[in-house]
């Protein structure tokens, strides 16, 4: 899944008047009314662990619709007309709103572990936004370091050089950046020289063919290799099963996300997932559960 540059605006779609695009206007005008409403848009919830202890390593707040005519919808579902859409803006606050908000309640609850939030390339072309996250996080009082960007890669080069001093003002703030997807753009290793960043996630299509594939295996191990010297996080998405988690342990890897460990959960459960994961890490027991 990959951001891609739009046409700026909701006009764009005018001009092209297909029944898909009709449709997306609709969704478009349904999100207004879901964004000013407060019930329908929710945050699944989906931890990573870490590979040894189990551990939780971070949480990953992905966002859902409840549609109150199409029932529920997911990000593929509704994001790339957003992501084209005046509403982004909104819709970005929004979801970080409601993530910190999840943070804030488990800093509460003294759950010591960040959020992960997934941000479109095209909201990090708003010179804003840096403030408006600075902003949330004093409100919601989470510390800086407890947000994680989840970025993939970006647009076009032109846009290059304010995406990359957003992104460095975030990070001056001590707010931590992953890289989504890596491994699957043009220049994720030239993100990596651009942008100082705290964690590279591996796609889910490495981890799946890891088994077959010598090559996708080669790039799981460099992407890792990679990490550890850089001193960055690595994480592999997409974990289905036992298999797939004991191949990642032997090429370094030390954190894993994905169905084998936790699908994406409701808020209202996240919190004592995390309680028994840290209890449980402190036996060093790893806890084999399939799910949620
Ligand atoms: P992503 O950030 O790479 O998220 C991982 C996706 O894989 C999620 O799909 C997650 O539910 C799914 N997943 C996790 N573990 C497994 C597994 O073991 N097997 C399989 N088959 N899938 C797994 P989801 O929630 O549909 O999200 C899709 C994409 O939409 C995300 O990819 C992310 O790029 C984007 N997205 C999600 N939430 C947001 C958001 O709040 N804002 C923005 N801008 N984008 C979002
Ligand atoms: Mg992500
Ligand atoms: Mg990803
Ligand atoms: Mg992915």
């Amino acid at each position: 899944y990959q951001a891609k540059e739009g046409g700026g605006s909701v006009a764009a779609y005018d001009s092209s008047r297909d029944a898909a695009s009709t449709d997306q206007l609709a969704l478009l005008a349904e999100l207004r009314e879901a964004l000013a409403t407060d019930d329908q848009l929710v945050l699944a919830l989906q931890p990573a662990v870490d590979l040894a202890t189990g551990a939780p390593t971070g949480v990953e707040a992905l966002i859902r619709w409840r549609h109150p005519r199409r029932g529920w919808l997911g990000p593929t579902d509704f994001i790339r007309p957003v992501e084209n859409s005046e509403q982004l803006g909104t819709f970005t606050r929004y979801v970080l709103d409601k993530a910190l908000a999840v943070a804030a309640d488990w800093a509460r609850q003294g759950l010591d572990v960040p959020i992960s939030v997934n941000l479109s390339a095209r909201s990090l072309l708003d010179p804003r936004l840096p403030a408006e996250i600075g902003e949330a996080l004093r409100r919601h009082q989470v510390p800086p370091r407890r947000l994680v960007l989840e970025i993939t890669e970006t647009v076009v080069m032109s846009e290059l050089e304010i995406i990359d001093e957003v992104l460095a003002t975030l990070r001056s703030m001590g707010v931590q950046l992953a890289v989504d997807d890596f491994g699957t753009g043009f220049s994720s290793l030239a993100f990596v020289t651009r942008i100082a960043v705290d964690e590279l996630k591996v796609d889910r299509s490495f981890v799946i063919r890891m088994a077959d594939s010598p090559e996708a295996a080669a790039i799981v191990r460099a992407t890792v290799g990679l990490a550890h010297e850089l001193g960055l996080r690595v994480v592999a998405e997409g974990v289905e099963t036992a298999e797939q988690r004991l191949a990642l342990a032997e090429l370094g890897c030390t954190a894993a996300q994905g169905y084998h460990f936790f699908k994406p959960m409701p808020a209202d459960k996240i919190g004592a997932v995390l309680g028994s994961l840290l209890d449980a890490a402190q036996g060093n027991v790893f806890p084999l559960r399939a799910d949620g």
